[in-house]
C-alpha cells in the first residue's frame, strides 16, 4: 500500500513514521509512505499556500492551485483515493480503517486554519474522514492516527503474540483486562483462572470480561451484535451486581 501524505508541517508525521510497528511494516515493504510539503507545488516565490477568504472572515485558506497540482502530480494513474481529512467527514472507526487497508495508493491532504478551498473537496476529494468530534489545528495528526490505524492492521505489520483479533472493537466488543507479573501486587490479585492455565476457562473468562466491559463502556456497541444464551446470563449477573 501507497500513502502519500500533503501537509504544511510534515515534520509532525515523520517522526512517528520511523518508530515501532509503522517503521516495521515499513521496512518489510507492506507500506510505503510519503510525506509531502504543500509549499513544493506553490507558484509564487513567497511559496504561498493559503489567502483570504472571499467573503471576509477570520482565517486563512488553502489555496486551490497548489493542491491541485500536488495531487495530479502524485494520482497518476487515477485510481488514488483522495482523502481530506475535516472534522466534517466519516467518523473513522475499526471496520473503516480496515476496508481502506485493501486500497493500493491513498492521498491525504491535511487541511490547515479554517480549511481548504471547496472547489478542492468538490472536484478531487473522494472521501472525507473525521477522527472524532472535535476541532484540531491541522490534519497532519489526523493523517497520523489514520495512517498507524491503518498500518498496524496491514499483513504482516503485528506479530502473533500482539495479534489485532481481540483488541478493541475487532468484533464489536472491547477489549477484555490484561494482567502481566506480579501475581500479587499491593494486596491485588490476578484473577485465578488466568494462573490454572485452562485455556479453555481462559478464553471464556476473557469473552466474559470483554461483554461486561463493553456493557458498561459502550453499551451501544452491543446492538450489533446477536447475544446467545451464555453472554445474556453473563450481562444479567452483571446487572443484579450493580
Ligand atoms: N473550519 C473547519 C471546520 O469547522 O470544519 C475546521 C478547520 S481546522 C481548524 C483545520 C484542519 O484541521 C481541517 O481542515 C482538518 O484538515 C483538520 N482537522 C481538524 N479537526 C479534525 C478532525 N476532527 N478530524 C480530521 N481532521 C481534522
Amino acid at each position: 500500500m501507497k500513502v502519500d501524505v500533503l501537509a504544511l508541517f510534515p515534520e509532525i508525521i515523520a517522526p512517528a513514521l520511523q518508530t515501532g510497528i509503522l517503521k516495521r511494516i515499513q521496512d518489510a515493504g507492506g507500506l510505503i509512505v510519503n510525506v509531502y510539503n504543500l509549499r513544493d507545488w506553490a507558484t509564487d516565490k513567497h511559496k504561498s499556500v493559503d489567502d483570504y477568504p472571499y467573503g471576509g472572515g477570520a482565517g486563512m485558506i488553502l489555496k486551490p492551485e497548489p493542491l491541485f497540482s500536488a495531487v495530479s502530480s502524485l494520482n497518476t494513474s487515477s485510481d488514488a483515493n483522495v482523502v481530506f481529512l475535516t472534522p466534517q467527514g466519516t467518523p473513522l472507526t475499526q471496520p473503516l480503517v480496515e476496508a481502506m487497508s485493501l486500497e493500493a495508493h491513498l492521498i491525504l491532504i491535511c487541511g490547515r486554519y479554517k480549511g481548504i478551498d471547496e472547489r478542492v473537496r468538490q472536484q478531487i476529494v473522494t472521501t472525507e474522514i473525521s477522527i472524532g468530534d472535535y476541532v484540531l489545528s491541522g490534519g497532519e495528526i489526523a493523517a497520523l492516527v489514520l495512517i498507524d490505524a491503518i498500518g498496524r492492521v496491514l499483513p504482516g505489520a503485528l506479530g502473533d503474540f500482539e495479534s489485532a483479533h481481540e483488541d478493541s472493537f475487532s468484533q464489536d466488543l472491547l477489549d477484555h483486562p490484561h494482567y502481566t507479573r506480579p501475581a500479587e501486587y499491593e494486596g491485588i490479585e490476578v484473577p485465578e483462572v488466568l494462573l490454572s492455565g485452562h485455556h479453555e476457562n481462559i478464553k471464556k473468562w476473557r469473552h466474559g470480561e470483554a461483554l461486561k466491559r463493553t456493557a458498561q463502556h459502550r453499551p451501544d456497541l452491543l446492538q450489533n451484535l446477536e447475544l446467545s444464551d451464555d453472554e445474556l446470563d453473563i450481562l444479567k449477573t452483571l446487572k443484579n451486581s450493580s
